[in-house]
């Protein structure tokens, strides 16, 4: 068996202190890890990985744009067609920051949130 298949290694994106992560995939086994939180972020990471997706989207009748973002984080494998919907997704000219455009984005318990303005 090569090693190099069932050990992944990644720094933790959970918190700026970023330790260097070391996941065994076959027993689901993380070290490296400076807090609990690494552990789960670890395991999720090689399981079912999520990301949170934070872009731009249209606002009706004028030329300007919006940021928006995931309020949780939406599975890695949504991230392109999430991307195909808001390219063709035009908010109201009015939105506020804070404001929910889509509830249950991409079918998840995520929202798609105005972040900007
Ligand atoms: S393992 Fe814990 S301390 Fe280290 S980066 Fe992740 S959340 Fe932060």
């Amino acid at each position: 068996m090569n090693n190099n298949e069932t050990i992944r290694r990644f720094p933790c994106t959970v918190c700026p202190m970023g330790c260097e992560l070391t996941v065994d995939v076959d027993k689901l086994t993380v070290t490296g890890n400076g807090c609990p939180r690494g552990a789960a972020y670890g395991v999720a990471e090689v399981t079912h990985p999520t990301r949170t997706l934070t872009t731009t989207v249209a606002l009706r009748g004028c030329d300007r744009v919006v940021a928006v973002r995931t309020d949780k984080p939406i599975p890695k494998e949504l991230l392109l067609p999430a991307m195909d919907f808001v390219r063709d997704y035009v908010a109201p000219e009015n939105v506020q920051p804070g404001a929910v455009l889509v509830k249950g984005f991409m079918g998840t318990d995520a929202n798609l949130v105005v972040t900007g303005k």
